[in-house]
């Protein structure tokens, strides 16, 4: 594993040779591009949604894919960083974040009390063993812990008859210090909404105290109103990264969200097509007439979703194409005939920015593939290099 987390490649050449340099071998032209500065605008999105709250940036899953170190760069005016796995925590703390950092499912072992204790890390308290292992842990320094409510998700936390219960058992903990209360929503991003679950949360808590920490993307920016109340800290996650949590309802233009990733790559081949020709496996593309394609440098072991299909978008030179055909493990095809004079070396944006600035959401792409952005962003391929600007 490099520095960067992700690629020990940090460093690419893009371009062609040049002829000068015949022992210099050339990498494979794709890579990934992580803009910090998109990070950042987005994050001062997230917080105009909420004026008054504290912002959690969520960095779980290598910050989306991101790489926490990079992603890092553009979230540093973060109130504090919110994730699962202690290694992302130390990785952090080894970049000299001293501020928050919250673990977002709290610890698995009695032992993740020790690292959070010398790393000071928060953590989610989400089911009775938790407790039971803060209450057999030994400690000078008590926990600043962050007491989840199941409102709903019935996923992790205590459904709101077992809440109170377990606020007080917590409270009496000589190691527990300050408790904050969390819930997390299941439909903020649909018409059903967050009002049933909302309810709930508040009719166990209005009368505790301590900190509300409520809403992810969606909830903070479809429900910013009827949240601000109980809005201490919001936890944006998908919008920081540039997707829309509700595509295709809204677009990430929409929300004013820039692409925080772009996946690039080149053309490395061109064939010239008659009607009746047919484009890789399972001939699952016949041209109608003669056109030219041109072969991506990019495929499904790269984390382009192999689900997409004819028709999926994509830019040459910056310019909207379709792909054609299926995607194998190492190229996808795409239809020329908006680019004639593109050809072998052309740059190809897989999704995100093109060097012209013509922005490709990945909401689009993941969708043609039957999925969302987050699920593209953290299944980038370990063989792509990453590069941040
Ligand atoms: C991942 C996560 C978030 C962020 O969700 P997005 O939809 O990406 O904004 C917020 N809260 C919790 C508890 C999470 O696990």
């Amino acid at each position: 594993m490099g520095a960067f987390g992700i690629n020990p490649l940090a460093f690419i050449f893009v371009g062609h040779p040049n002829g000068s340099s015949n022992n210099c071998s050339m990498p494979r032209p794709i890579h990934a591009t992580i803009h910090t500065s998109a990070l950042s605008h987005n994050l001062s999105r997230a917080r105009q949604s909420a004026p008054d709250a504290k912002v959690w940036a969520i960095v779980k899953a290598n910050a989306y894919g991101h790489g926490i170190e990079l992603a890092f760069a553009g979230l540093k005016s973060a109130d504090g960083f919110a994730l699962l796995d202690l290694d992302e925590a130390k990785r952090l703390r080894a970049l000299d974040w001293r501020g928050p950092i919250l673990l977002l499912e709290g610890c698995f072992d009695a032992r993740d009390l020790e690292v959070c204790a010398r790393l000071g890390l928060w953590h989610v308290v989400h089911c009775n063993e938790q407790i039971d292992m803060l209450a057999a842990h030994k400690t000078s320094q008590p926990h600043r812990v962050f007491l989840k409510m199941n409102s709903g998700m019935n996923r992790l936390g205590f459904k709101p008859e077992r809440y109170r219960a377990a606020w007080t058992r917590l409270n009496a903990l000589p190691q527990v210090d300050e408790i904050s209360l969390m819930t997390h929503f299941s439909d903020a991003d649909t018409t059903k909404g967050i009002s049933a679950q909302l309810r709930a949360f508040d009719a166990v808590t209005h009368d505790l105290p301590g900190e509300r920490s409520l809403s992810n993307s969606a909830g903070n920016l479809r429900h910013t109103g009827a949240l601000a109340a109980r809005s201490d800290w919001i936890r944006p996650g998908i919008a920081v990264y540039g997707s829309a949590p509700d595509y295709p309802e809204h677009s990430a233009g929409h929300w004013d969200l820039q692409p925080t990733m772009t996946l690039g790559s080149q053309i490395i081949a061109t064939q010239t097509l008659q009607a009746g020709d047919t484009v890789g496996y399972g001939s699952s593309f016949t041209a109608s007439d003669a056109m030219r394609i041109g072969v991506v440098a990019c495929g499904y072991a790269d984390g382009y979703p192999r689900h997409c299909t004819t028709g999926t978008p994509m830019l040459v030179d910056g310019v909207r194409c379709r792909m054609v055909g299926r995607v194998s493990m190492d190229m996808v095809t795409v239809d020329l005939t908006p680019v004639p004079n593109a050809g072998m070396g052309s740059d190809v944006t897989l999704w995100g920015r093109a060097a012209d600035g013509a922005v490709l959401s990945i909401d689009e792409v993941a969708h043609a593939g039957g999925t969302v952005g987050y699920e593209l962003m953290c299944a980038l391929g370990q063989r792509v290099p990453v590069v941040a600007e």
